[in-house]
C-alpha cells in the first residue's frame, strides 16, 4: 500500500520505500527490522546530545502534567519565563529581549520584521536586507528570498523579494567581501546584514574566518545598519562554542536560535534582540506594536524541554564532550586531508566536511542520492548536499561509531572511483 505521507525534500518517484523508525537511542535510529542507523547528521542537525536524553525527556514528561498549549498573548508560564532568562544569561551580553517562534525558517521571519519594524518605528524607513552568497536560511518566501537562489525555489521566484548579496568570502578574497558590504551600506538603505556565523550549512558546509565576520559588525554599526546573526544551525555547540558568534567576539542585534535550543527534542525557536530594537516597538501608540505570532508560540511542553537542555549544558561536561569530539573529528577527517579523491577538507568545532571529486558538482548531480543509497546500505544516515559529504553527529558518538562512518567514506571513494557506485 502507498502511503499519503509527502515527505519533505524527497522526490517519491525516485526514492525507495522508506524504513519506519520505531525507537531512537543516543547517536542511533532503531528501524522496524531492528536494525541501528547511526544518525550522523543529527536528524538535520537538531539532535546535539544525543537522541532521548533523559533529562530531557523527564522534562517533557513532566510539563506534560502541567501543560498543553496555552495563548502566549495575556498569559505567561514560567518554563518560557525561565528558558528566556536563562537565553539571555548564556548568549552573548546584550541581547536582552526573547521572542518565541517554532521553526529555524520563523525565528529569521521574526528576525526581519523586527529589523524593518525598528528602522519604520523610528521614523527612518530602510527597504533592504544584505546576504550571503550561498546563504541558507529556511524555506519559507521570505526566508528563500534572503537565501541562496537555484533550483530549489526556482518555481517560486515571482514571489521573492531581492535582497542585496555579498560574495563569499573565498580565501584571499576576504576583503571583496567587506568591500561588497560597505558599498550596499553606503546607500544608506541597509536594515541588516543576515548571516550565518562562521559556516554556510546547506549552501555547503562553506566556512570563512571569523575575522570576517567580526570586521562585517564593524562596518555594520558605522552604517547604522543591524546584523541578525543565523545560528539555527551552528547554535549549541555546534562549532566548539555554545554561539558561533562568540568565536567572532560579535554580539549581533538580533540573534536566531532554533534546532539545538531543545537538545533537538522537540520544536521551537527564539529571536534575541537588543533593549533598542524592543525599546523601538515600546510605545502607547498601537500601530508600533511588534505583529507577529503563531498559534503553538512558546509551547510551554517545548519551552520545559528548552530549560532542561539549559540545565544539561550547566550540569553536564557538554564543553569535554564537545571537545573530545573535536578530536575524533579531527582524527577521522585526517586520512582525507591530502587524499586526491577528495578537495577541501575542512572542519570547525564538532563538524567535518570534504568534497568528493566528481566530473558533475551541485546538488543535483547524482553522486548524492547514490552517496546516500550507499551509506544507507551500510546503516549510516548520512545525506551529502551534491558531492560535498559532511558529518554532524550528536555529542554522544563514540569513536567506534564515528570510525564506521569514515571507514564508510573511504569506502565509497573507493566504489565510486572502481564506477561501482
Ligand atoms: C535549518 C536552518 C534554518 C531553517 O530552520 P527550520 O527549522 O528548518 O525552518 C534556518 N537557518 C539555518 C542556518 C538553518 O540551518
Amino acid at each position: 500500500m502507498t502511503s499519503p505521507v509527502w515527505h519533505p525534500f524527497t522526490q517519491h518517484a525516485l526514492e525507495p520505500a522508506m524504513k519506519r523508525i520505531v525507537h531512537t537511542d543516543g547517536a542511533c535510529l532503531v528501524d522496524e527490522d531492528g536494525a541501528r542507523i547511526l544518525d550522523a547528521i543529527s536528524s538535520w542537525w537538531v539532535t546535539t546530545h544525543g537522541h532521548r536524553h533523559p533529562v530531557i525527556v523527564s522534562a517533557i514528561q513532566a510539563a506534560c502534567e502541567n501543560y498543553d498549549q496555552i495563548i502566549f498573548a495575556e498569559y505567561t508560564h514560567e518554563p518560557a519565563e525561565e528558558l528566556a532568562r536563562g537565553l539571555v544569561k548564556i548568549a552573548p551580553a546584550g541581547l536582552d529581549h526573547v521572542f518565541y517562534s517554532d521553526s529555524g525558517s520563523t525565528c529569521v521571519e521574526v528576525a526581519l520584521k523586527m529589523a524593518l519594524g525598528f528602522f519604520h518605528n523610528s521614523g527612518a524607513p530602510r527597504r533592504r536586507v544584505c546576504v550571503m552568497e550561498h546563504g541558507y536560511h529556511g524555506d519559507t518566501i521570505g526566508t528563500m528570498s534572503a537565501g541562496e537562489r537555484g533550483v530549489f525555489n526556482a518555481a517560486y521566484e515571482p514571489l521573492l523579494f531581492g535582497v542585496d548579496r555579498l560574495p563569499f568570502p573565498d580565501p584571499g578574497h576576504e576583503q571583496d567581501t567587506l568591500d561588497a558590504f560597505e558599498r550596499f551600506c553606503a546607500t544608506g538603505q541597509v536594515a541588516a546584514l543576515l548571516i550565518e556565523p562562521l559556516i554556510l550549512g546547506a549552501g555547503g558546509m562553506r566556512t570563512y574566518p571569523a575575522s570576517v565576520l567580526s570586521e562585517l559588525k564593524r562596518i555594520a554599526e558605522r552604517h547604522g545598519t543591524l546584523m541578525i546573526i543565523d545560528e539555527v544551525m551552528t547554535g549549541w555547540g555546534r562549532t566548539g562554542s555554545v554561539f558561533a558568534c562568540e568565536q567572532a567576539g560579535v554580539t549581533p542585534d538580533i540573534l536566531c536560535t532554533s534546532k539545538g535550543l531543545t537538545g533537538g527534542a522537540l520544536p521551537l525557536a527564539a529571536t534575541l534582540c537588543t533593549a533598542e530594537i524592543f525599546d523601538a516597538h515600546l510605545s502607547t501608540d498601537r500601530r508600533r506594536t511588534f505583529f507577529h505570532s503563531s498559534s503553538y508560540t512558546a509551547n510551554p511542553i517545548a519551552c520545559a524541554a528548552g530549560v532542561a537542555n539549559l540545565t544539561v549544558w550547566e550540569n553536564e561536561p557538554v564543553g569535554e564532550r564537545i571537545r573530545a569530539l573535536q578530536g575524533l573529528q579531527q582524527e577521522g577527517l585526517s586520512r582525507f586531508t591530502s587524499d586526491p579523491r577528495f578537495g577541501n577538507a575542512r572542519q570547525i568545532g564538532t563538524i567535518t566536511a570534504l568534497d568528493l571529486i566528481v566530473p558533475a558538482s551541485g546538488y543535483l548531480s547524482d553522486v548524492g542520492p547514490k552517496l546516500r543509497a550507499f551509506f544507507r546500505e551500510r546503516k549510516l544516515l548520512i545525506r551529502p548536499l551534491g558531492n560535498v559529504i559532511y558529518l554532524m553527529p550528536p555529542y554522544c558518538v563514540t569513536a567506534a561509531e564515528l570510525g564506521r562512518a569514515y571507514d564508510a567514506i573511504d569506502e565509497a571513494a573507493a566504489y565510486f572511483a572502481a564506477g561501482r557506485l
